[in-house]
C-alpha cells in the first residue's frame, strides 16, 4: 500500500531516496522514513506525516551515505507514529528493513523472538523481520554461519522463509555495507539498473528519471544488489539470470504537465488514453485481434460462464463488460467484488473464464481471487494498465489498457480505458464465436473509433458542470440514478464523488427508487440522472419527475432530446451506442466531483484515507 525506494551507488543516497518517496506519495501513506549507511553505521530518520517533514529532522542534512532505503507507510499494524514508521532495526542496530505489506504470523514470530531475548519497540508486524534476520545471522544453520559471502543472504532467506503474508522488503546491514537485499511476495518491487549505481522502487515512475532499464522482481525471488552488480536467486538460493526490460515511458508522463492536479490532467488525457487502448486492435471491416492473447474457438465455445472480478472503479468498468459480453457473446457473465469472490467458494470449473481487472495490477484481493480461480482449473485473463504487474504475471492471458501512468488516487482514465478494452474484448470473442451479427459489430467498432473525438467534445464544454458544482458543493447527500448502462455509469459517478469530495452519495438503478430510497428525497436533495439509452428515456424521466415532485434539485446528463421538463441543469453529451455510453457520460460526473472537491478546498489527488493501489486486503 505504501512505497519503497532504495539506492546503492557512488552518489549521495538521500536526495534520490527523497525524490523517489515524493513521487510515490500518490499511493497514499501516513508516515515516512529513510535509513542510510553512514561510515558503516545505519542512521535512521523517520516520523509520521508527510515526506517533506523529513527534511526538518535534525541530522538529515548531514547524511552523506551512498547506500540507503526509504519508505512511506500506510499503517496496518500500529497507529501512525514515529516508532511505528519504517525503517525498522534489529536490537543490535545491524540490520535495517523497510517493508510493504502485512506479516500475518507476526504475533507468533514476536513470541518466538521475545523468548530468545529480543525486545520490540513498535507495534508493527514489520519489526520481527530485522530481528529474525539478526537471529539467523548469529544463530543460523551451519551453512549460513560458515559461508561468509552468502551469510547476509542466507540469514535474510531464513527469515523470509518464516514469514506468512505479503511483502516487498529491502534490507541493508552495517555488517555488509556494500550490499542491499530485496525480496517480494504479492507486493510490488522493481529494480532499476544504472551505471555504477542501482535503484529499487515500488513502481517504475518513481525512478524513471534515473534509468530506463528495469528488472521486474517475481514473487519469492531475491536480489542481492551492489553498486555494480545485481544477482537473482530463487527461494532455494539457486542463482539465475533475469532479463532486463527497457521501459520507453516518457518521465514527463508522470508529471503534471501544467495541470493543477493529476486528476484533472488524467481526465483530459482520456481521448489519448482511449486512442491508445484501441491502438491497432481493430480496423473497420477487419476482425479484432489481440497480439497478446490467442484464444481458440474450440476453447471459447466451451466457456459457459464468465466471471469479471475486480474492486472499486475497475469493478464498475466490469459491469459494462458484463453488458457487452452478454449482448455480443451470449455467455452468462457475473461481475463480482474480488474481496467477496475470494472467500465464498464460487462455482468455477474448466469451462469458466475469469477476467480480472486492476489498473495497477497489484490489487491484493484481485490477485488472490485470480489465484483461487486458477486453482479450480479456470482460465484467467488479466486487464491491467501496468506492464509486468503482478496480476499479469499470474494470469493465463493478459491485456493492457495502455492508458499511461495514472497517478491521482481517484481513477478516471483507467476506467474509460477499461470499458473500451472490455468492448473490444467482447467484439473479439463475438467474432470468434460468430455470436452477433457482423454488421452490428462493425457499427459498434465505428462508434468506438469516434469515442476519443466525442470525449474531446465533452471536455470542451465544462462550464455548465462547473456552475452546478459551485451551486451544490456544500451539500451533504447526493443521489445518482440511471437504468441499464446508465446505472453502471452512475455507480462510478457516485464513487468518484465520495472519494474526492467526501459528500455522501448513492447510486441506484432508477427503477429501484420506489423500493426504499425515495424515502430519503426531500427539499433540496441533489439528484443526478443519466439518460443515454433511447429505449429507457421515458422510464428514467418519470423517476426524475418523482424526485422533483419531492423537492429535489436535478442535474441531467443526456445525449437524448428530452421533452420540456423542469430540470435545474442539463448537460448534453454526444450520442453513441448505449453499450459504450458510460465512456462519455462518466466524464461530466468526474468533472463534477473534481470541481466540488476544488470548491471545498480539498486535496483532489490525495483524498483522505485512500491509497492508489490497494495492496493489502
Ligand atoms: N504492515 C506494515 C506496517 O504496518 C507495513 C504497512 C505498509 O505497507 O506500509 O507497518
Amino acid at each position: 500500500m505504501c512505497g519503497i525506494v532504495g539506492y546503492i551507488g557512488s552518489g549521495k543516497a538521500t536526495p534520490i531516496l527523497m525524490d523517489g518517496l515524493l513521487s510515490l506519495e500518490y499511493r497514499g501513506y501516513d508516515s515516512a522514513g529513510i535509513a542510510t549507511l553512514e561510515k558503516n553505521k545505519i542512521v535512521v530518520m523517520k516520523d509520521k506525516g508527510r515526506v517533506k517533514n523529513l527534511y526538518e529532522l535534525e541530522g538529515m542534512n548531514d547524511l552523506a551515505g551512498t547506500v540507503g532505503i526509504a519508505h512511506t507507510r500506510w499503517a496496518t499494524h500500529g497507529k501512525p507514529s514515529k516508532e511505528n514508521s519504517h525503517p525498522h532495526m534489529d536490537n543490535s542496530n545491524s540490520f535495517a528493513v523497510v517493508h510493504n505489506g502485512i506479516i500475518e504470523n507476526y504475533a507468533d514470530l514476536k513470541d518466538f523472538l521475545t523468548s530468545k531475548g529480543y525486545t520490540f519497540y513498535s507495534q508493527t508486524d514489520t519489526e520481527v523481520i530485522p530481528n529474525l534476520i539478526h537471529y539467523y545471522y548469529t544463530n543460523g544453520p551451519v551453512s549460513i554461519l560458515e559461508d561468509g559471502k552468502q551469510k547476509f543472504l542466507g540469514a535474510v532467506k531464513s527469515a523470509i522463509y518464516d514469514l506468512k503474508g505479503s511483502y516487498a522488503i529491502e534490507v541493508i546491514s552495517s555488517l555488509c555495507p556494500e550490499e542491499m537485499i530485496v525480496v517480494r511476495k504479492d507486493s510490488p518491487l522493481v529494480i532499476g539498473k544504472g551505471m555504477s549505481e542501482n535503484f529499487v522502487a515500488s513502481d517504475i515512475p518513481a525512478i524513471l528519471k534515473y534509468t530506463k532499464d528495469f528488472y521486474l522482481l517475481d514473487d519469492n525471488e531475491f536480489a542481492v544488489i551492489t553498486k555494480d552488480t545485481i544477482h537473482f536467486y530463487d527461494n532455494s538460493l539457486i542463482e539465475h539470470n533475469k532479463s532486463l526490460k527497457n521501459i520507453d515511458w516518457d518521465a514527463n508522463a508522470a508529471g503534471k504537465d501544467g495541470y493543477e492536479d493529476f486528476m484533472l490532467k488524467e481526465i483530459y488525457e482520456q481521448p489519448t488514453a482511449v486512442r491508445e487502448t484501441i491502438g491497432s486492435r481493430f480496423h473497420l471491416g477487419e476482425k479484432c485481434s489481440f497480439d497478446d492473447v490467442a484464444i481458440s474457438k474450440e476453447y471459447l465455445s466451451k466457456v459457459n460462464k464468465i466471471y469479471i472480478v475486480a474492486c472499486g472503479t475497475a469493478m464498475h468498468a466490469g459491469l459494462s463488460g458484463k453488458t457487452l459480453i452478454e449482448k455480443l457473446c451470449k455467455i452468462p457473465t457475473v461481475v463480482d467484488i474480488a474481496s467477496e469472490f475470494r472467500y465464498r467458494d464460487p462455482l468455477i470449473d474448466e469451462n469458466t473464464l475469469c477476467i480480472y481487472i486492476s489498473q495497477s495490477g497489484e490489487t491484493a484481493d484481485t490477485i488472490a481471487a485470480l489465484k483461487l480461480a486458477k486453482s479450480k482449473g479456470a482460465k484467467t485473463l488479466a486487464i491491467s494498465n501496468v506492464i509486468g504487474s503482478s496480476i499479469t504475471r499470474e494470469a493465463d492471458y493478459s491485456i493492457y489498457t495502455h492508458a499511461g501512468p495514472e497517478i491521482a488516487v481517484a481513477s478516471t482514465k483507467a476506467y474509460t480505458s477499461q470499458v473500451v478494452l472490455l468492448a473490444i474484448l467482447a467484439m473479439y470473442f463475438a467474432e470468434i464465436l460468430g455470436s452477433y451479427p457482423q454488421e452490428e459489430i462493425e457499427k459498434l467498432k465505428s462508434d468506438i473509433i469516434d469515442l476519443p473525438t466525442k470525449i474531446e467534445q465533452v471536455l470542451d464544454n465544462t462550464e455548465e458542470i462547473k456552475n452546478f458544482a459551485k451551486k451544490i458543493y456544500t451539500e451533504k447527500d447526493m443521489f445518482f440514478l440511471g437504468r441499464g448502462t446508465d446505472y453502471n455509469a452512475s455507480l462510478e459517478g457516485s464513487l468518484k464523488l465520495k472519494e474526492i469530495s467526501y459528500i455522501h452519495s448513492e447510486a441506484y438503478a432508477a427503477g429501484e427508487l420506489k423500493h426504499g430510497p425515495i424515502a430519503l428525497i426531500e427539499n433540496g436533495v441533489t439528484v443526478v440522472g443519466i439518460i443515454t439509452n433511447p429505449d429507457l428515456v421515458e422510464k428514467t424521466i418519470s423517476n426524475m419527475q418523482e424526485v422533483i415532485t419531492r423537492g429535489a434539485k436535478t442535474l441531467i446528463i443526456t445525449n437524448q432530446i428530452l421533452p420540456n421538463a423542469n430540470f435545474d441543469y442539463v448537460v448534453n453529451i454526444p450520442d453513441t451506442n448505449p453499450l459504450v455510453s458510460p465512456i462519455l457520460s462518466v466524464i461530466p460526473m468526474q468533472l463534477l466531483s473534481y470541481y466540488i472537491s476544488k470548491f471545498k478546498g480539498l486535496d483532489v489527488d490525495k483524498p483522505r484515507n485512500l491509497a492508489k493501489s490497494v495492496t493489502v486486503e
